[in-house]
């Protein structure tokens, strides 16, 4: 498999978002994974050398877990729009594929 991930098709189905790749594979993410590992500068915060957290304590309530719609960016990515009016979140398909890897069960 050459050149970069592309996206084949993407739905929300229940708690989960599901993505379909066009090389065939599929990724299933809870939604709430998703929004607790949004890469954004509010949620992800900054680590220091040691590894000590700074900032990156959003405020989640219910509706941080419930995805309104999710788009396509510039080929590369998905930005989820949470319910609660958070949408800074840019997922590259990179980072979506390798959910798989590091899901525990
Ligand atoms: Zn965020």
């Amino acid at each position: 498999m050459q050149g970069p991930l592309a996206l084949e098709s993407f739905a929300i189905i229940g708690e989960e978002l599901a993505i379909r790749w066009k090389d065939g594979i599929e990724t299933y993410i809870r939604l709430e994974e998703l929004r607790r590992h949004c890469p954004c500068a509010v949620c992800a915060g900054e680590k220091d050398l040691l590894g000590h957290q700074y900032g990156g304590s959003p405020k989640l309530s219910p509706n941080s877990f419930v995805l309104k719609s999710c788009a396509p960016v510039g080929g590369y990515a998905l930005q989820p729009v949470w319910a609660d009016g958070h949408s800074s979140g840019i997922y590259s398909y990179e980072y979506l594929r390798s959910w798989d890897s590091g899901a525990e069960e």
